[in-house]
């Protein structure tokens, strides 16, 4: 099958954009608008896409995608016309009369590539930020949350003129011809490998790019930690979306002494949340494919299951499992989980989690659930993740307010809020100099002004 030619739809969005439409304030709000309809006109169906891909419950979908992305067009809308605004810088006074100001400037077209476990919101919260900032967007949707990305490719139409966003399905070899386009700004969600081929793929246009990658997220538990809410919190951060979440907390490090208390909290938790037979609740989900399902099952192998361990591969289930007895070296702990399994290992410093969380690739996150403050201040002290979150896990990028996004192997570049705008944008800086004065002094020949430059040496910033 022949790759189609995707020249002539950028070089459309290239043309719309240099025309100026989207530099106005109105232009950007009438898009977000758009999101925000598309997302609430079709809710139901997209729930249920959401099902089908990930049989996710619609108190998830609505958390991690649907309502999701509704919520962030509604946030930019609120927002946008601040953030738009330039920023005043004060003019040192050897430059008056002039002005300093910093314009945040539309980068241009860009080209959105999501992952599928999350396949509604890795489109299109980079997407509200490429629109407010006042890009125009390509996006191409997982190919492996397949009624998702029909149901996107569908409805996007139906709100956007293709100049404006359009979708792109496909696998590799559509996504490498979409990367052999001249963009102005990439924004890939993927696995740290596939965000290498991006990168690489950006430098060869010099073209900017945010790459929000995976990992694995270490889970600290101090011996101060309160053992049952940090139980519930890492059982939902792991076990919701049936652990697909780059966030989730991937493997606890866990003071000896609170150990035993710690599991037997997270047994009664995967209880009490989806009952004796998780298999029946309609609350827990199901292994996105057949290659996700081996990879995860084989992992079950690395380690003493103290909950769950059962599999089902007609159903693509695997219970909420916990494992102990994991050693460094297994299996599980040579890759991201990214399942409903958790390994808990044990850790008896401070130094050592540091030297952990430091000896490995940087995480998206580390998560830290202590009581004592100066325990959770050496640990984000002297170590490094994308973010962090002390006494939770996995929620921070429900909070436009922070910063999302990884670091080193996790990725680069934020977005969320005023982060993704800033993502989209170049930061023009614009110097203004009245003609009104013209002093010789900072002209040659400067012997003839010795003098008065010493004096405005000491007065230039
Ligand atoms: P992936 O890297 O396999 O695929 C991501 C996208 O890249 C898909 O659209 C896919 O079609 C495309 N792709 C795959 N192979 C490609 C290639 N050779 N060339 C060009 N494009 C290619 O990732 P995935 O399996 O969809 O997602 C799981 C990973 O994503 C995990 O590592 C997870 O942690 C990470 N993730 C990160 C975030 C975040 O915000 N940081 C969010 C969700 C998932």
């Amino acid at each position: 099958m022949s790759i189609p030619d995707y020249s002539s739809l950028v070089a459309n969005q290239r043309a719309y954009f240099l025309e100026g439409h989207t530099r106005s304030l109105a232009w950007r709000k009438t898009q977000l608008e758009a999101v925000k309809a598309l997302f609430t006109d079709h809710h139901d169906e997209l729930c249920d896409a959401l099902w089908k891909d990930l049989r996710r419950n619609v108190n998830d979908a609505d958390l991690m995608d649907v309502n999701y992305c509704a919520k962030e067009a509604a946030y930019a809308l609120e927002h946008v016309e601040s953030w738009m605004k330039p920023l005043h810088e004060p003019m040192p006074v050897v430059f008056e009369p002039g002005y300093i100001r910093v314009h945040r400037d539309p980068l241009g077209v860009a080209l959105i590539i999501g992952a599928w476990n999350e396949p509604l919101m890795l489109l299109f919260g980079p997407l509200v930020a490429a629109l407010a900032a006042g890009n125009t967007a390509v996006l191409k949707p997982s190919e492996v949350a397949a009624h998702c990305a029909s149901a996107v490719a569908r409805l996007v139409p139906k709100y956007f003129d293709p100049r404006i966003v359009a979708v792109v399905e496909g696998v590799v070899p559509e996504t490498t011809a979409l990367l052999a386009q001249q963009w102005d700004m990439i924004f890939f969600t993927g696995s740290p490998s596939v965000g290498k081929i991006v990168h690489q793929a950006a430098a060869n246009n010099l073209t900017p790019c945010v790459l929000e990658l995976g990992g694995k997220n270490p889970t600290i538990v101090h011996s101060s930690a309160n053992l049952k809410v940090a139980a519930r919190r890492i059982a939902y951060g792991r076990f919701a979306n049936s652990g697909h979440i780059c966030t989730a907390p991937d493997h606890v490090l866990v003071w000896p002494q609170v150990k035993d208390e710690f599991v037997q909290h997270m047994k009664d938790t995967i209880r009490e949340f989806y009952g004796d037979d998780p298999k029946q609740s309609p609350d827990y989900g199901r292994v996105i494919n057949r290659r996700n399902f081996d990879r995860l099952a084989a992992l079950l192998g690395s380690g003493t299951a103290v909950a769950g361990g059962q599999t089902d591969p007609d159903e693509l289930y695997i219970a909420p499992t916990v494992l102990v007895d994991v050693a460094v070296d297994s299996p599980i702990m040579q890759e991201e989980v990214f399942g409903p399994i958790l390994p808990v290992l044990e850790i008896e410093s401070i130094d050592a989690v540091i030297q952990w969380i430091i000896d490995r690739p940087s995480p998206l996150g580390v998560y830290i659930f202590a009581e004592d403050d100066d325990v959770v201040n050496e640990i984000l002290a002297f170590t490094r993740s994308g973010d962090a979150e002390v006494n939770d896990c996995a929620i921070h990028p429900l909070f436009p307010e922070l910063p999302f996004g990884g670091v080193g192997n996790s990725g680069m570049g934020k977005y969320h809020g005023r982060w993704g705008f800033e993502a989209f944008t170049n930061a023009r800086g614009v110097l203004h100099h009245s003609t009104a004065i013209d002093p010789g002094v900072r002209y040659p020949p400067y012997d003839k002004h010795r003098v008065e430059r010493v004096i405005v040496n000491k007065l230039m910033p």
